[in-house]
């Protein structure tokens, strides 16, 4: 039985220009994978990232070269894209095979009137706080998005900026919460060594990918010298990849958008937990279609910054909701997600 396909192109803003070490935008442009299987409709998101080689046009490619190629039992096709023919055709486009693994999910969830999380063995019960991310910005600005981060827990600040360390000393001032920091590659070695133990007596609990994913020796290196746990999420795209970061730090953020959806990434979570690293999920500027279905496995993770959806001035799906700063799922078959009415 043939799976029908269709795209859609979301144009999506945030609230604030998303500023991060390797630069700043407001503009996103996300698409929605319509998946139609006997009767039943899955949906799936792609969040193309230039950084991992994808753009608008990537994906638009990828939908022809794919488009007429479904056909099968949604759990047969699910594997194909993870490591079969599929994966060889979307080598390049792992938020397309995101998009459609999400979307397979949904379908089988759908079928079996359960959803995912349940599939996937995880406790909705377990479901983590997420932290709340502030991109890198003025003192004031900063302040006034400390006022809206006020129902989260746990705070993420992007440094690797020039005066990133005035930014977190500010907030510091304003709020006793928890705070995680992510420099996206934005310092070398010796920064990284100068600048940590000061995080660490701010309170800081972990660093998220402090140096280039291509300096391994010097990951190494402060992998045994940091005084706070080093997180690895440029370096870790993969399953393949989760042993070296093992050498490299103390835990991996897994983001579907990297890997290639949910599959992969319930496989990753595995993987570090039985290498003994943390795990994260993480998000990029995504829909609630995306963000949820990161967050029904969320329950099997340390760490969530599933924050994407919140990041967005307007949010066409609804899906896992936050209540007192924690991931509540939803309890609907599949993604259990709908169109915002
Ligand atoms: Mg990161």
């Amino acid at each position: 039985m043939a799976i029908r396909i269709e795209l859609e192109a979301l144009a999506l803003e945030t609230r604030y220009t998303f500023k991060i070490a390797r630069g700043g935008r407001k503009s996103y442009r996300n698409f929605v994978f319509h998946l139609y299987w006997e009767g039943v409709e899955g949906l799936g998101e792609a969040a193309p990232q230039e950084y991992y080689g994808e753009t608008e046009e990537t994906v638009l490619s990828a939908f022809q070269r794919i488009k007429n190629v479904l056909a099968g039992e949604p759990v047969e096709i699910r594997r194909s894209i993870q490591r079969g023919r599929l994966r060889e055709v979307l080598e390049g486009d792992s938020s397309v095979r995101a998009a459609l693994d999400m979307a397979l999910w949904d379908i089988e969830g759908k079928v079996q009137g359960k959803p995912c999380y349940e599939l996937l063995g995880c406790d909705p019960a377990r479901a983590p706080l997420t932290s709340f991310t502030i991109g890198f910005d003025e003192p004031q600005v900063v302040r006034k998005k400390l006022d809206e981060a006020e129902p989260f827990h746990v705070l993420k600040i992007k440094m690797g900026l020039p005066g990133d360390m005035e930014v977190i000393e500010e907030i510091r001032k304003h709020t006793a919460k928890r705070i995680r920091v992510d420099a996206n590659e934005g310092w070398d070695l010796d920064s990284a060594l100068k600048i940590i133990p000061e995080l660490g007596r701010m309170g800081v609990e972990f660093v998220e990918q402090p140096i280039s994913k291509h300096s391994k020796s010097a990951l190494r290196e402060l992998k045994e010298k940091s005084s706070l746990p080093v997180i690895l999420d440029e370096s870790v795209v993969d399953t393949a990849d989760v042993d070296e970061a093992a050498r490299m730090s103390h835990g991996i953020n897994v983001k579907l958008m990297k890997c290639g959806g949910i599959s992969t990434a319930h496989e990753m979570i595995r993987r570090a937990e039985s290498l003994g690293l943390r795990t994260m999920l993480g998000c990029m500027i995504e829909t609630s279609l995306g963000v949820t279905a990161a967050a029904h496995l969320s329950p099997m993770v340390d760490f969530a910054d599933l924050d994407g959806n919140l990041l967005l001035a307007e949010d066409p799906f609804v899906g896992v909701a936050v209540e007192d700063g924690r991931l509540v799922l939803p309890t609907g078959p599949g993604l259990g997600v709908t169109r915002r009415r």
